[in-house]
């Protein structure tokens, strides 16, 4: 299935679902959301399938979300619209991987930027590249608070999740690992191998077991409020799209907003 850019591969009991776009950095459709989460739907009800790779072809896992693509765009022009669209797309999509019943890793490269940091984020383990980079930059390029799922507390720590958002810089991969945000840094010509070993690895595991496992280590989280933080952002998030700045970086058009950062949305 590569029309709507969504790569899906079967290695044993392994399936990798690639963001495969290269030529826009792999930038996420509404289309490509959809389509990600229907395979997602399918690898869960899949008993073959004991572990998930998520990752992107080419030189970026994903630079975010598409501003060029009409059924992202459109939804923006009135709360109403933005509220569900971004709900089901945005939040409900990135709980979904959230609560995959089989181990999900993200393996990336490059730009992990925006949208993309949200869905890598959301998956239990990451392998990164050593040129990858992590940036939310959305405070400065379109004037809305973050991006809609706020995992970043809680992958990075309160004060560098601070940093990384107030002043849109980057964290590279080698920060990344520091602050435990990312299991593992590889070269980038192992990258593909060293994470297909790792979940050949825990592909040995009892399905069942490893099932438990992640429901009792998220609900561990969950009980400190991240579903509910998740939420809470989440309604934030919405009201920042209706700000004067954000409104007018809008109005700009999606040029407005790419010109200030790295190409993708809030
Ligand atoms: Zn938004």
């Amino acid at each position: 299935m590569t029309s709507v850019g969504l790569l899906v591969e079967r290695f044993g009991p392994i399936l990798r679902l690639s963001h495969d776009r290269p030529e826009r950095r792999n930038a996420q459709s509404a289309a490509f959301l959809d389509a990600l989460n229907g395979a997602l739907d399918a690898a869960a009800a899949d008993l073959a399938v004991r572990v998930v790779i998520l990752a992107g072809t080419g030189d970026h896992f994903c630079a975010g979300h598409d501003l060029k693509d009409a059924d992202t765009m459109q939804p923006q022009g009135t709360p109403e619209t933005r509220d569900m669209f971004e709900a089901q797309r945005y939040r409900d999509y990135c709980l979904r991987l959230w609560d995959m019943p089989k181990p999900v890793i993200a393996q990336v490269q490059g730009a992990c930027v925006g949208g993309g940091f949200m869905v890598a984020n959301m998956c239990d383990l990451i392998v990164a590249a050593e040129d990858t980079f992590f940036a939310d930059p959305v405070v400065g390029t379109a004037a809305v608070a973050a991006s809609e799922v706020l995992v970043h507390p809680w992958v990075m720590g309160l004060r560098r999740a601070k940093e990384f958002l107030y002043g849109g810089g980057r964290v590279s991969a080698t920060e990344a690992l520091a602050m435990g945000m990312v299991n593992r840094v590889v070269p980038k010509e192992d990258l593909a191998a060293a994470s297909l070993a790792l979940a050949e690895r825990i592909a040995q595991s009892s399905p069942f077991a490893l099932r438990l496992m992640k429901r009792s280590l998220n609900r561990t989280a969950e009980i400190q409020g991240f579903r509910a933080a998740i939420d809470a952002h989440f309604d934030t998030h919405q009201l920042s799209h209706m700000g004067a700045d954000a409104q007018e970086r809008l109005a700009a058009g999606a040029a407005g907003i790419v010109g200030r950062g790295r190409g993708q949305t809030g």
